[in-house]
Protein backbone atom coordinates (compact mmCIF):
# COMPACT_ATOMS: atom_id res chain seq x y z
CA UNK A 1 0.00 0.00 0.00
CA UNK A 2 1.04 3.40 -0.55
CA UNK A 3 -0.08 7.02 0.34
CA UNK A 4 0.51 10.30 -1.44
CA UNK A 5 3.94 11.11 -1.32
CA UNK A 6 2.85 14.98 -1.49
CA UNK A 7 2.77 17.59 1.28
CA UNK A 8 1.48 15.86 3.89
CA UNK A 9 1.26 18.89 6.23
CA UNK A 10 0.64 16.98 9.51
CA UNK A 11 -0.60 20.10 11.42
CA UNK A 12 -3.52 19.78 13.66
CA UNK A 13 -6.93 19.91 12.17
CA UNK A 14 -9.37 22.39 12.23
CA UNK A 15 -11.99 20.02 12.25
CA UNK A 16 -13.80 19.81 15.61
CA UNK A 17 -15.34 16.50 14.52
CA UNK A 18 -14.47 14.07 11.85
CA UNK A 19 -17.20 11.87 10.35
CA UNK A 20 -16.22 8.20 8.52
CA UNK A 21 -19.57 6.82 6.81
CA UNK A 22 -19.14 3.17 5.52
CA UNK A 23 -22.34 1.22 3.72
CA UNK A 24 -22.47 -2.44 4.22
CA UNK A 25 -24.13 -5.28 2.64
CA UNK A 26 -22.93 -8.93 4.14
CA UNK A 27 -19.67 -7.34 5.85
CA UNK A 28 -20.00 -9.85 8.79
CA UNK A 29 -16.55 -11.51 8.01
CA UNK A 30 -14.28 -8.05 7.03
CA UNK A 31 -15.74 -6.17 10.19
CA UNK A 32 -13.10 -7.04 13.01
CA UNK A 33 -10.24 -6.41 10.40
CA UNK A 34 -12.11 -3.30 9.25
CA UNK A 35 -12.23 -1.53 12.80
CA UNK A 36 -8.54 -2.78 14.08
CA UNK A 37 -7.08 -0.93 10.89
CA UNK A 38 -9.73 1.82 10.92
CA UNK A 39 -9.38 2.99 14.29
CA UNK A 40 -5.62 3.29 14.64
CA UNK A 41 -5.64 5.30 11.74
CA UNK A 42 -8.39 8.07 13.46
CA UNK A 43 -6.70 8.06 16.66
CA UNK A 44 -3.89 9.12 15.05
CA UNK A 45 -5.47 12.25 13.37
CA UNK A 46 -5.86 13.50 17.13
CA UNK A 47 -9.49 14.96 16.55
CA UNK A 48 -12.59 13.19 17.69
CA UNK A 49 -14.56 11.21 15.71
CA UNK A 50 -17.62 9.42 14.94
CA UNK A 51 -17.74 6.16 12.31
CA UNK A 52 -21.20 6.01 11.30
CA UNK A 53 -22.04 2.83 9.47
CA UNK A 54 -25.40 1.59 7.55
CA UNK A 55 -26.53 -2.03 7.30
CA UNK A 56 -27.94 -2.08 3.58
CA UNK A 57 -30.03 -4.68 4.51
CA UNK A 58 -27.54 -7.20 5.02
CA UNK A 59 -28.67 -11.47 4.96
CA UNK A 60 -25.81 -12.19 7.05
CA UNK A 61 -25.69 -11.06 10.79
CA UNK A 62 -23.68 -8.15 10.00
CA UNK A 63 -26.24 -6.14 11.75
CA UNK A 64 -25.53 -8.02 15.42
CA UNK A 65 -21.90 -7.88 14.35
CA UNK A 66 -22.24 -4.34 14.36
CA UNK A 67 -23.75 -4.10 17.89
CA UNK A 68 -21.08 -6.33 19.32
CA UNK A 69 -18.50 -4.02 17.82
CA UNK A 70 -20.20 -1.20 20.14
CA UNK A 71 -18.46 -2.21 22.65
CA UNK A 72 -14.68 -2.06 22.11
CA UNK A 73 -14.71 0.33 18.41
CA UNK A 74 -14.67 4.20 20.11
CA UNK A 75 -18.11 6.15 18.77
CA UNK A 76 -19.67 3.68 16.40
CA UNK A 77 -22.95 4.83 15.41
CA UNK A 78 -25.01 2.01 13.50
CA UNK A 79 -28.15 2.26 11.60
CA UNK A 80 -30.08 -0.58 10.12
CA UNK A 81 -32.17 -0.80 7.14
CA UNK A 82 -35.88 -2.24 6.29
CA UNK A 83 -34.42 -3.90 3.31
CA UNK A 84 -31.59 -3.88 1.15
CA UNK A 85 -31.93 -0.26 -0.53
CA UNK A 86 -28.20 -0.36 -2.53
CA UNK A 87 -25.48 0.98 -2.24
CA UNK A 88 -25.75 5.03 -3.27
CA UNK A 89 -28.90 4.92 -0.53
CA UNK A 90 -26.97 3.79 2.16
CA UNK A 91 -24.27 6.19 1.60
CA UNK A 92 -26.75 8.83 1.58
CA UNK A 93 -28.46 7.58 5.11
CA UNK A 94 -25.13 7.45 6.07
CA UNK A 95 -24.05 11.26 5.49
CA UNK A 96 -27.43 12.24 6.73
CA UNK A 97 -26.63 10.36 9.52
CA UNK A 98 -23.27 12.48 10.14
CA UNK A 99 -22.40 15.88 12.28
CA UNK A 100 -18.83 15.97 11.22
CA UNK A 101 -17.24 19.42 9.93
CA UNK A 102 -15.54 17.27 7.21
CA UNK A 103 -16.70 13.33 6.32
CA UNK A 104 -14.74 10.64 4.56
CA UNK A 105 -16.73 8.38 2.92
CA UNK A 106 -15.46 4.65 2.30
CA UNK A 107 -16.26 0.66 1.29
CA UNK A 108 -16.18 -1.28 4.56
CA UNK A 109 -14.51 -3.97 2.49
CA UNK A 110 -11.17 -3.05 2.95
CA UNK A 111 -10.66 -2.29 -0.63
CA UNK A 112 -10.23 1.51 0.25
CA UNK A 113 -7.12 1.24 2.55
CA UNK A 114 -8.07 3.87 5.89
CA UNK A 115 -3.95 4.36 5.88
CA UNK A 116 -4.83 7.43 3.11
CA UNK A 117 -7.63 9.10 5.85
CA UNK A 118 -4.88 11.33 7.42
CA UNK A 119 -3.63 12.41 3.64
CA UNK A 120 -7.55 12.69 2.58
CA UNK A 121 -7.81 14.83 5.59
CA UNK A 122 -4.76 16.97 5.21
CA UNK A 123 -5.34 18.16 1.96
CA UNK A 124 -9.12 19.17 3.10
CA UNK A 125 -7.06 20.92 6.19
CA UNK A 126 -5.17 23.19 4.30
CA UNK A 127 -8.50 24.93 3.05
CA UNK A 128 -7.83 25.32 -0.71
CA UNK A 129 -10.05 22.04 -1.34
CA UNK A 130 -13.72 21.21 -0.18
CA UNK A 131 -13.60 17.39 -1.65
CA UNK A 132 -10.43 15.34 -1.91
CA UNK A 133 -10.84 12.02 -3.81
CA UNK A 134 -8.55 9.47 -3.46
CA UNK A 135 -7.36 8.29 -7.01
CA UNK A 136 -6.74 4.89 -7.87
CA UNK A 137 -3.44 4.54 -9.09
CA UNK A 138 -3.80 0.84 -10.08
CA UNK A 139 -6.58 1.40 -12.19
CA UNK A 140 -7.05 -1.76 -14.72
CA UNK A 141 -6.86 -4.88 -11.97
CA UNK A 142 -10.28 -6.28 -12.58
CA UNK A 143 -11.39 -8.76 -15.17
CA UNK A 144 -11.24 -7.69 -18.81
CA UNK A 145 -14.61 -7.36 -19.40
CA UNK A 146 -15.15 -5.17 -16.53
CA UNK A 147 -12.46 -2.96 -17.46
CA UNK A 148 -13.81 -2.67 -20.88
CA UNK A 149 -17.57 -1.84 -19.76
CA UNK A 150 -16.26 0.76 -17.13
CA UNK A 151 -14.45 2.34 -19.79
CA UNK A 152 -17.18 2.70 -21.97
CA UNK A 153 -19.61 3.90 -19.22
CA UNK A 154 -17.15 6.55 -18.57
CA UNK A 155 -16.42 7.28 -22.38
CA UNK A 156 -20.68 7.31 -23.00
CA UNK A 157 -20.95 9.25 -19.43
CA UNK A 158 -18.49 11.92 -20.55
CA UNK A 159 -20.32 12.54 -24.02
CA UNK A 160 -23.72 12.43 -22.83
CA UNK A 161 -23.95 14.24 -19.30
CA UNK A 162 -23.64 17.77 -18.36
CA UNK A 163 -21.54 16.79 -15.54
CA UNK A 164 -17.65 15.31 -15.65
CA UNK A 165 -16.46 12.29 -13.34
CA UNK A 166 -13.30 10.03 -13.49
CA UNK A 167 -12.53 6.74 -14.07
CA UNK A 168 -10.09 7.29 -11.62
CA UNK A 169 -12.02 8.42 -8.80
CA UNK A 170 -14.11 6.01 -7.13
CA UNK A 171 -16.38 6.90 -3.67
CA UNK A 172 -13.48 7.55 -1.17
CA UNK A 173 -12.98 10.68 -0.39
CA UNK A 174 -12.94 13.45 2.20
CA UNK A 175 -15.80 16.35 1.90
CA UNK A 176 -16.48 19.52 3.27
CA UNK A 177 -19.61 20.12 5.56
CA UNK A 178 -20.79 22.28 2.76
CA UNK A 179 -20.36 19.42 0.11
CA UNK A 180 -22.02 16.95 2.30
CA UNK A 181 -24.58 19.69 2.80
CA UNK A 182 -25.28 20.11 -0.74
CA UNK A 183 -25.31 16.71 -2.02
CA UNK A 184 -28.21 15.84 0.71
CA UNK A 185 -30.24 18.97 -0.27
CA UNK A 186 -30.69 17.05 -3.68
CA UNK A 187 -33.43 14.92 -3.02
CA UNK A 188 -33.74 12.45 -5.86
CA UNK A 189 -34.76 8.84 -6.13
CA UNK A 190 -32.01 8.06 -8.48
CA UNK A 191 -28.77 8.49 -7.34
CA UNK A 192 -25.56 8.21 -8.78
CA UNK A 193 -23.82 9.64 -5.89
CA UNK A 194 -20.30 10.52 -7.66
CA UNK A 195 -22.08 12.20 -10.16
CA UNK A 196 -24.33 14.51 -7.70
CA UNK A 197 -21.27 15.14 -5.99
CA UNK A 198 -19.71 16.49 -9.16
CA UNK A 199 -22.69 18.26 -10.26
CA UNK A 200 -22.78 19.82 -6.58
CA UNK A 201 -19.44 21.45 -7.94
CA UNK A 202 -16.99 22.84 -5.13
CA UNK A 203 -13.04 23.03 -5.23
CA UNK A 204 -12.00 19.36 -5.90
CA UNK A 205 -8.93 17.78 -5.96
CA UNK A 206 -7.33 14.32 -6.18
CA UNK A 207 -4.64 12.00 -4.53
CA UNK A 208 -3.07 9.07 -5.27
CA UNK A 209 -4.07 5.62 -3.24
CA UNK A 210 -2.98 1.88 -4.15
CA UNK A 211 -6.71 0.30 -3.88
CA UNK A 212 -6.61 -2.92 -2.27
CA UNK A 213 -8.39 -6.54 -3.12
CA UNK A 214 -11.32 -7.08 -1.52
CA UNK A 215 -10.63 -8.99 1.97
CA UNK A 216 -13.28 -11.20 2.62
CA UNK A 217 -16.83 -11.94 1.51
CA UNK A 218 -18.29 -11.10 -2.48
CA UNK A 219 -18.77 -8.06 -4.33
CA UNK A 220 -22.59 -7.46 -4.60
CA UNK A 221 -21.78 -6.23 -7.81
CA UNK A 222 -23.01 -8.42 -10.66
CA UNK A 223 -22.86 -7.42 -14.32
CA UNK A 224 -26.61 -6.53 -14.74
CA UNK A 225 -26.50 -4.53 -11.31
CA UNK A 226 -23.65 -2.91 -13.24
CA UNK A 227 -25.42 -2.18 -16.22
CA UNK A 228 -28.13 -0.66 -14.56
CA UNK A 229 -26.49 2.08 -12.48
CA UNK A 230 -24.64 2.81 -15.79
CA UNK A 231 -27.99 3.31 -17.56
CA UNK A 232 -29.53 5.04 -14.61
CA UNK A 233 -26.14 7.54 -13.96
CA UNK A 234 -26.21 8.05 -17.43
CA UNK A 235 -29.99 8.71 -18.04
CA UNK A 236 -29.93 10.90 -14.41
CA UNK A 237 -27.18 13.62 -15.76
CA UNK A 238 -28.21 14.17 -19.35
CA UNK A 239 -30.94 13.96 -22.06
CA UNK A 240 -28.84 13.58 -25.00
CA UNK A 241 -29.81 9.84 -25.30
CA UNK A 242 -33.37 11.57 -25.81
CA UNK A 243 -32.46 13.82 -28.27
CA UNK A 244 -30.51 11.95 -30.60
CA UNK A 245 -33.77 10.33 -32.05
CA UNK A 246 -34.18 13.59 -33.61
CA UNK A 247 -31.04 13.09 -35.56
CA UNK A 248 -31.22 9.46 -36.07
CA UNK A 249 -34.86 10.22 -37.11
CA UNK A 250 -33.59 13.04 -39.59
CA UNK A 251 -30.74 10.77 -41.06
CA UNK A 252 -32.90 8.06 -41.52
CA UNK A 253 -35.97 10.03 -43.37
CA UNK A 254 -33.54 11.81 -45.85
CA UNK A 255 -32.09 8.42 -46.68
CA UNK A 256 -35.32 7.31 -47.60
CA UNK A 257 -36.70 10.32 -49.45
CA UNK A 258 -33.43 9.93 -51.44
CA UNK A 259 -33.69 6.45 -52.04
CA UNK A 260 -37.61 7.35 -52.77
CA UNK A 261 -36.70 9.12 -55.33
CA UNK A 262 -33.97 6.97 -56.96
CA UNK A 263 -36.85 4.21 -56.87
CA UNK A 264 -39.59 6.63 -59.03
CA UNK A 265 -37.04 7.56 -61.55
CA UNK A 266 -35.82 4.32 -62.06
CA UNK A 267 -39.24 3.10 -62.44
CA UNK A 268 -40.30 5.38 -65.00
CA UNK A 269 -36.54 4.92 -66.84
CA UNK A 270 -36.71 1.26 -66.91
CA UNK A 271 -40.04 0.06 -65.30
CA UNK A 272 -40.76 -2.05 -62.43
CA UNK A 273 -38.99 -4.66 -61.55
CA UNK A 274 -39.46 -7.65 -59.03
CA UNK A 275 -39.78 -5.90 -55.39
CA UNK A 276 -36.59 -7.14 -53.32
CA UNK A 277 -38.51 -8.85 -50.79
CA UNK A 278 -35.15 -8.75 -48.55
CA UNK A 279 -34.17 -5.86 -48.76
CA UNK A 280 -37.83 -4.55 -47.34
CA UNK A 281 -37.27 -7.33 -44.61
CA UNK A 282 -34.35 -6.09 -44.05
CA UNK A 283 -35.64 -2.55 -43.89
CA UNK A 284 -38.75 -3.17 -41.80
CA UNK A 285 -36.59 -5.08 -39.13
CA UNK A 286 -34.11 -2.73 -38.80
CA UNK A 287 -36.16 0.41 -37.96
CA UNK A 288 -38.56 -1.51 -36.35
CA UNK A 289 -35.41 -2.12 -33.85
CA UNK A 290 -34.38 1.53 -34.36
CA UNK A 291 -37.84 2.86 -32.92
CA UNK A 292 -38.08 0.46 -29.92
CA UNK A 293 -34.81 1.22 -28.88
CA UNK A 294 -36.14 4.95 -29.11
CA UNK A 295 -39.53 3.74 -27.48
CA UNK A 296 -37.25 2.37 -24.42
CA UNK A 297 -35.31 5.01 -23.88
CA UNK A 298 -37.97 7.25 -23.78
CA UNK A 299 -39.10 4.92 -20.91
CA UNK A 300 -36.34 5.27 -19.00
CA UNK A 301 -36.87 8.70 -18.61
CA UNK A 302 -40.02 8.37 -18.17
CA UNK A 303 -39.29 5.61 -15.50
CA UNK A 304 -37.39 8.23 -13.81
CA UNK A 305 -40.08 10.84 -13.53
CA UNK A 306 -42.77 8.03 -12.38
CA UNK A 307 -40.29 7.04 -9.50
CA UNK A 308 -39.59 11.01 -8.75
CA UNK A 309 -42.51 12.45 -8.86
CA UNK A 310 -44.11 9.46 -6.20
CA UNK A 311 -42.48 11.31 -4.18
CA UNK A 312 -41.58 8.19 -1.49
CA UNK A 313 -39.23 8.22 1.34
CA UNK A 314 -35.05 7.42 0.13
CA UNK A 315 -35.15 5.05 3.07
CA UNK A 316 -36.63 3.69 5.41
CA UNK A 317 -34.41 3.28 8.87
CA UNK A 318 -35.35 0.32 10.93
CA UNK A 319 -33.22 0.41 13.96
CA UNK A 320 -30.67 3.39 14.77
CA UNK A 321 -27.94 3.10 17.64
CA UNK A 322 -25.08 5.56 19.23
CA UNK A 323 -27.27 8.85 18.11
CA UNK A 324 -29.04 10.04 21.08
CA UNK A 325 -27.63 12.61 23.51
CA UNK A 326 -26.70 10.01 26.25
CA UNK A 327 -24.88 7.75 23.94
CA UNK A 328 -22.79 10.87 21.97
CA UNK A 329 -21.42 12.27 25.19
CA UNK A 330 -20.03 8.94 26.51
CA UNK A 331 -18.67 8.62 23.15
CA UNK A 332 -17.08 12.13 22.73
CA UNK A 333 -15.66 11.50 25.96
CA UNK A 334 -14.29 8.23 25.18
CA UNK A 335 -12.66 9.46 21.70
CA UNK A 336 -11.34 12.96 23.10
CA UNK A 337 -9.53 10.60 25.56
CA UNK A 338 -8.17 8.29 23.18
CA UNK A 339 -7.33 11.07 20.85
N1 LIG B 1 -22.87 -2.22 -0.53
C1 LIG B 1 -24.06 -1.77 0.05
N2 LIG B 1 -25.25 -2.15 -0.51
C2 LIG B 1 -25.32 -2.96 -1.62
C3 LIG B 1 -24.10 -3.38 -2.19
C4 LIG B 1 -22.90 -3.00 -1.63
O1 LIG B 1 -24.04 -1.04 1.02
O2 LIG B 1 -26.42 -3.26 -2.05
C5 LIG B 1 -21.58 -1.80 0.07
C6 LIG B 1 -20.60 -2.92 0.36
O3 LIG B 1 -20.79 -3.44 1.64
C7 LIG B 1 -19.26 -2.22 0.24
C8 LIG B 1 -19.52 -1.17 -0.82
O4 LIG B 1 -20.93 -0.99 -0.87
O5 LIG B 1 -18.89 -1.56 1.43
C9 LIG B 1 -18.97 -1.57 -2.17
O6 LIG B 1 -19.58 -2.79 -2.57
P1 LIG B 1 -18.79 -3.96 -3.26
O7 LIG B 1 -17.49 -4.20 -2.58
O8 LIG B 1 -19.73 -5.11 -3.33
O9 LIG B 1 -18.57 -3.36 -4.70
P2 LIG B 1 -17.22 -3.28 -5.57
O10 LIG B 1 -16.10 -2.91 -4.65
O11 LIG B 1 -17.04 -4.61 -6.17
O12 LIG B 1 -17.53 -2.21 -6.56
MG1 LIG C 1 -15.65 -3.71 -2.92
Amino acid sequence: MTIAPATPTRTALRARLVSVVMPMHNERDGLDRLFARLVPVLREVGVPFEIVCVDDGSRDDTWERLKEARAHVPNLKIVTFSRNFGKEIAVTAGLAHTSGDVVVVMDSDLQHPPEAIPELLAHWNDGDYDAVYARRVDLDRGSFLRNAFSKAFYKAFDYMSEIRVDRETGDFGAFDRKVIDAFLAMPERNRFNRGLFAWAGFRTTTIPVTMEERQTGASSWGFVKLLRLAVAAITSFGTLPLKVWAVIGSIVSLTALIYGLYVVVKTIIVGADVPGFPSLMVAILFFSGVQLIGLGIIGEYLGHVFSEVKRRPLYFVSEAIGFDAADAAADAEETSRAG
